[in-house]
């Protein structure tokens, strides 16, 4: 069996319902077990900042899948979840990211784990840090929670936990 983290990103309404159904989705062939789950956050866009919030999270799963097997599964989820690739980083149903995959290091294009921008990403590495704080990838020799350290102030606040009544301040 092969561990990995996914994270999960929306910003096109009913945002909750594309995550509920890219969770199903996810477990529905049986192929892929998730082991936990993080808080849903709602994060200010980064990178291409003319777009609605996202509402994030991190999942750990258990698969035997292989790690290109998984890619393609996720992007077989972003399919059937409607998502029409645009603009770059721009508003999407649902991106369904593979953070880490094991210990694996790879760096083909299609699929490079660990995910190269997820260190400074605080919509990553805040919800990744509810379920894995002690998790250490080795390229970095740095855990999550060491990670979420070197953050800006200004990114930290950009990731509130969300509930369905609106964003809750941490
Ligand atoms: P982004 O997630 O960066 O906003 P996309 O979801 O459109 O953008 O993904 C672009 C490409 O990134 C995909 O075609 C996929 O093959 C590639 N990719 C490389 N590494 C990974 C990874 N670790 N997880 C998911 N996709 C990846
Ligand atoms: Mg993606």
């Amino acid at each position: 069996m092969n561990q990995a983290y996914l994270s999960l990103g929306t910003n096109i309404e009913p945002r909750e319902a594309y995550l509920t159904e890219a969770l199903e989705l996810l477990e529905a062939m049986g192929r892929v077990t998730i082991v936990q789950r993080s808080s849903i956050y709602e994060t200010a866009p980064v990178g291409y900042l003319e777009q609605a919030d996202f509402l994030n999270m991190v999942i750990e799963v258990d698969t035997p899948l292989s790690s290109m097997s998984l890619l393609e599964y996720c992007q077989s989820v972003e399919q059937q979840l409607g998502r029409k690739r645009g603009i770059r980083f721009g508003p999407r149903t649902i991106d369904l990211d593979i953070l880490t995959f094991n210990q694996e290091n790879s760096n083909v294009e299609r699929l490079i784990i660990p995910h190269p921008r997820m260190r400074e990403r605080a919509f990553v590495l805040i919800p990744l840090q509810e379920i894995a704080p002690q998790l250490i990838l080795p390229i970095w020799e740095k855990s999550i929670a060491e990670m979420v350290l070197d953050l800006p102030e200004t990114d930290i606040k950009d990731v509130r936990k969300w509930t369905q009544k609106g964003s809750v301040e941490e």
